[in-house]
């Protein structure tokens, strides 16, 4: 699949792994969680627990995600923030 991508998206991959988890900021490196698979531009930096916990994860219950009130659009958004700014 990695060998798909051009240049500039595994840069901006790189990018998003660099970052601190977007949900409980956990310091990197992050995983890089596609809110929609294939589409390079909306992954999203997520710790092992808030990626694939089972309890707190988005692949899991999301009970983190609802205590730190955030979604997958609002975590991309401050994802695009931090790597504009
Ligand atoms: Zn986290
Ligand atoms: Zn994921």
């Amino acid at each position: 699949m990695n060998n798909k991508l051009t240049a500039f998206q595994r840069r901006h991959l790189a990018a998003v792994k660099s970052l601190e988890c977007g949900v409980c900021g956990a310091a990197g490196p992050s995983d890089a969680h596609h809110i929609e698979q294939g589409l390079q531009f909306t992954c999203i930096p997520l710790c092992k627990d808030c990626h694939q916990g089972s309890f707190n994860g988005i692949h899991g219950q999301k009970r983190i995600w609802n205590v730190m009130k955030k979604t997958e659009m609002t975590v991309l958004n401050d994802t695009i923030e931090k790597l504009l700014r």
